[in-house]
């Protein structure tokens, strides 16, 4: 019997793949007219730029009818003044496209040697990301870097592709340059890859795609038990995640760090909970940040919900809607951590109550 999925997970692994060789190259190189702030004031780089057009030009040979929904798009750089910028993208893209073939790695797909792709081909493969998502069919999902603060402190980022059908992820593939293979030896060797397929587990494995090993969230232990949450209090209250760990008497510090590679963590039993609460009211989630990380945490024994306890939705478009955060751990934790939150929240607002009327 053959597994589902088994061509989309091992081209979701090459991509992402391919896609992180590039951005740590990039990393290096990076100098400063090679960021713009986009219109929301987050940086972007050409990093993300070339690791989209990566991932999507690959997509469009191997899954020629598949959607995209993708984080960046292209208009930036159609522009005159985005010439210099284009042409960096141009260059790296390609040299990422024709590095030479790694394990699982298959030349229709695009890649190895002879496979260059033209400016406009490149600028199309990052608009071909401008899908509106919804309920039903298959779609991918790509964050080409996600936590670019974090990339550009050269702390932790992930390079996040899954592939949704019919609003449910069913593979999920994140490449952690930066992440040590564990993280209680930070000075040993970093880069993984996290791989979930539903119903046949999470994986961690090196970057090269070798030496996979099986991820299960150990049981819930309070002492040892900690919060992964944003490094960026503007994305994540630390406040009321302080409030939720002091409900819970937890001793040990939360363990902060930018980008889905807190999923990753939390699937190999870093931690013990993702938490992201939100910070004020109007930011609605995207799916490219939870997709791939909310199947890693089901996959190696958790559940994920929002603050109310409700599932995620990836058949809403391209965000989850209103915001209520989002709460993941192993499953005998998960309804203690939910009732700690609800007690927070309900603090939170009737003290925002109390000082409204005064
Ligand atoms: P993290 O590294 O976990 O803090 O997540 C990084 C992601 O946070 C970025 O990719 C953004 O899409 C997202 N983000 C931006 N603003 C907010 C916000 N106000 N609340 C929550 N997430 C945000
Ligand atoms: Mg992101």
């Amino acid at each position: 019997m053959s597994l589902a999925y088994t061509t989309e997970k091992q081209f979701a692994i090459s991509a992402v793949r391919r896609a992180c060789l590039l951005t740590s190259s990039v990393f290096n190189k990076l100098v400063k007219n090679e960021t713009l702030v986009k219109g929301d004031k987050s940086p972007v780089t050409v990093g993300d730029f070339s690791a989209q057009a990566v991932i999507s030009s690959m997509l469009h040979r191997a899954f020629p009818d598949d959607p995209i929904v993708g984080e960046e798009d292209a208009a930036d750089l159609r522009a005159a003044s985005g010439a210099s910028l284009r042409d960096r993208i141009v260059e790296l893209a390609n040299e990422a496209l024709t590095a030479e073939l790694g394990i699982g790695d298959i030349a229709e797909w695009g890649i190895g040697p002879g496979s260059e792709q033209s400016v406009d081909n490149l600028l199309d493969a990052i608009d071909r990301g401008n899908h509106e998502g919804g309920r039903n069919g298959r779609m991918w999902t790509i964050d080409p870097i996600d936590g670019t603060k974090g990339f550009l402190r050269g702390e932790q980022y992930a390079v996040c592709l899954a592939l949704i059908v019919d609003a449910q992820v069913q593979v999920g593939v994140l490449g952690c340059p930066n992440l040590p293979l564990n993280l209680s030896k930070p000075d040993e060797d970093k880069g993984c890859l996290f791989v979930a397929v539903r119903g046949q587990g999470a994986q961690q494995l090196k970057l090269t795609g070798a030496d996979p090993i099986p991820l299960t969230m150990p049981p819930y232990t309070p002492s040892s038990f900690s919060f992964l949450e944003s490094v960026e209090a503007a994305h994540s209250s630390h406040s009321t995640s302080s409030r939720i760990s002091a409900i819970l008497g937890l001793t040990q510090p939360p363990i902060r760090m930018d980008s889905q590679a807190k999923y990753g963590c939390l699937a190999r039993g870093d931690g013990g909970a993702y938490m992201r609460m939100p910070t004020g009211v109007g930011y609605k989630e995207k799916i490219w940040d939870h997709a791939t990380g909310s199947l890693l945490v089901t996959e190696s024994g958790g559940v994920i919900t929002d603050s109310r306890g409700l599932p995620l939705d990836f058949g809403l478009g391209r965000t989850l809607g209103d915001n209520y955060g989002v709460i993941a751990t192993v499953k005998d934790a998960h309804a203690k951590l939910l009732s700690a939150v609800q007690e927070v929240v309900k603090q939170e607002q009737e003290e925002a109550k109390k000082s409204k009327a005064s």
